[in-house]
């Protein structure tokens, strides 16, 4: 049996894949089974940070693969104690927790929220706003944070606890706080899933407002939207405001899977040793690829990626085709007037690999994808959302 073969009878069946084998990857370069190379402009969801094989973080990882893959947490390690520092120094968080996804991270997170809130506000004050459209996971309790009723159907009953409000809409936010005790509002400051779209900035600083008069910790999911993709290390950072809990995952790894929960002064203590663990969390290679990748998201790195956003709205923004083009840095969303798995389908016929977000085309490339091939898939997705 081929790939496709033994995949299609051995792996459950809970991805609508498309029909591709990527067999190796350099740079933002993908080639699949049959040496076809394409423009990468997925990078897996937002993980492969600085493209395939990334020959710095590639060394850092394996370099760590040599003194040692993995200890328990009951040991201490450098390059998780490192990385914690790094991300501390970059963020004014105070504390990291280590785990393998996002998923995870946000399940710290709301753990933290509920000790702190019925902790300082009473038994009643676990309740956790999130917004409609956004997406936090997929384990039970993930899914509930998830506003989005279609996720849930197939699984209840969800975790209690959650309430939804539509983003950007500050008074249905103030009239949920109003009736019921909240622990912390979860948001994306760029729903990705949900159709890779911003928040308002005037929304933003209600939220801080409403956070500030309530006792209401902000918990900003920066899985998708973190680690340098807004064009800010941070996509809060772009909004002059700062969460009380980040969580991030995906592209902080670079490729290898690690999520991270920070905590903020009001709840860096909130943890006392049980409350909360993994045994692959703080993995040492991991962490010393993500130490990598942090590092190297510098001022420069980030100009880079508002450069080549700008270069994204400049080519495809007003043209025939394409409705709308929303989105931040090198996380954006093409409305296109064609289907969006039609233009898909044509992209990756014609060399380009992109993804989808509701009916939208969304675009996640390596944030050091050379201009020329960005310029290149981009004239192919112009090209193919005109067809
Ligand atoms: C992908 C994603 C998650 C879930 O991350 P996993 O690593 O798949 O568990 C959570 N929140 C947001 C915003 C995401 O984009």
């Amino acid at each position: 049996m081929n790939t496709f073969e033994l995949d299609q009878n051995y792996i459950a069946n809970t991805y609508a894949r498309f029909p591709v084998e990527i067999v190796s990857g350099k740079g933002s370069i993908a080639t699949d089974s049959d040496g076809k190379e394409y423009i990468d402009l997925g990078t897996g969801i937002a993980v492969n940070t600085f493209g395939y094989c990334d020959e710095e973080w590639t060394a850092a990882v394996t370099e760590q693969l040599g003194h040692f893959q993995h200890t328990s947490n009951l040991y201490y390690s450098a390059p998780s104690a490192r990385l914690a520092h790094e991300l501390c120094l970059r963020t004014g968080m105070k504390k990291v927790f280590f785990c393998n996804s996002g998923a995870e991270a946000n399940e710290c997170a709301i753990k933290a929220a509920r000790k702190y809130g019925t902790e300082k506000k009473g038994k009643d004050a676990y309740g956790i706003l999130t917004l409609c459209n956004s997406f936090h996971g997929r384990t039970i309790t993930t899914l509930s944070a998830t506003g989005q009723d279609s996720f849930h159907q197939l699984f209840t009953p969800m975790t209690p606890g959650f309430v939804h409000a539509p983003a950007n809409d500050l008074g249905a936010v103030e009239r949920i706080a109003k009736e019921m005790p909240l622990a912390a509002i979860m948001f994306e400051v760029v729903q990705g899933e949900g159709g890779v779209n911003p928040l308002t900035s005037e929304f933003v600083a209600g939220l801080v407002k409403l956070a500030k008069e309530k006792d209401i910790l902000l918990i900003a999911d920066e899985v998708q939207c973190g680690n340098g993709r807004t064009g800010e290390l941070y996509g809060y950072m772009n909004f002059g405001m700062t969460p009380d809990i980040v969580t991030t995952a995906k592209g902080l790894g670079g490729g290898l899977p690690i999520g991270a929960c920070m905590l903020g002064e009001k709840v860096e203590s909130i943890f006392a040793p049980g409350d909360n663990g993994s045994t692959f969390g703080a993995n040492p290679a991991v962490c010393a690829g993500a130490l990598n990748i942090i590092s190297r998201l510098d001022a420069a790195m980030l100009e880079g990626v508002r450069e080549r956003s700008k270069l994204i709205f400049d080519t495809l923004q007003g043209k025939k085709g394409i409705v709308s083009v929303t989105g931040m840095g090198l996380m954006i969303g093409v409305e296109t007037e064609r289907p969006a798995s039609d233009v898909i389908a044509a992209c990756r016929e014609k060399g380009v690999l992109v993804i989808k977000a509701k009916n939208k085309v969304r675009l996640l490339p390596a944030l050091n994808i050379p201009m020329e091939q960005l310029k290149t898939a981009l004239g192919i997705l112009l090209a193919a959302a005109q067809e």
